[in-house]
């Protein structure tokens, strides 16, 4: 599945590495992602959420994405493909919690 690229606009943007977060009070699913365009050479992580509750039918999601450093990018997705698809417990990266106001480990 690629995306638009908020750079390029060329619908180039892939998913490079993905895990579910441990379960929130606010969200029912919520995964953490890097993306990568094969464009522009963008490189970003991607909080995704998605929520069932409130009236039936109903279903929010919610991307929030930021573009950041090459270092961070490879930090993360290391992270990401170490955690085996779910990440038990708050990251140990102290600058997913400046991006996306996330707790995290020490
Ligand atoms: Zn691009």
């Amino acid at each position: 599945m690629s995306f638009l690229c908020p750079r390029c606009g060329e619908p180039r943007l892939e998913i490079t590495a993905s895990a579910e977060l441990a379960p929130d009070p606010e969200w029912d699913e919520e995964s953490l992602q890097t993306v990568q365009c094969e464009g522009c050479a963008l490189v970003g992580v991607v909080r995704y959420s998605e929520s069932r509750r409130g009236a039936l039918d109903s279903e929010v999601c919610w991307h929030e994405g930021h573009e950041v450093p090459a270092a961070d990018y490879q930090a993360v997705r290391r992270l990401l493909e170490g955690a085996g698809g779910r990440l038990a417990q708050a990251p140990k990266y102290a600058k997913l919690g400046q991006l996306f106001g996330m707790r995290v480990a020490r």
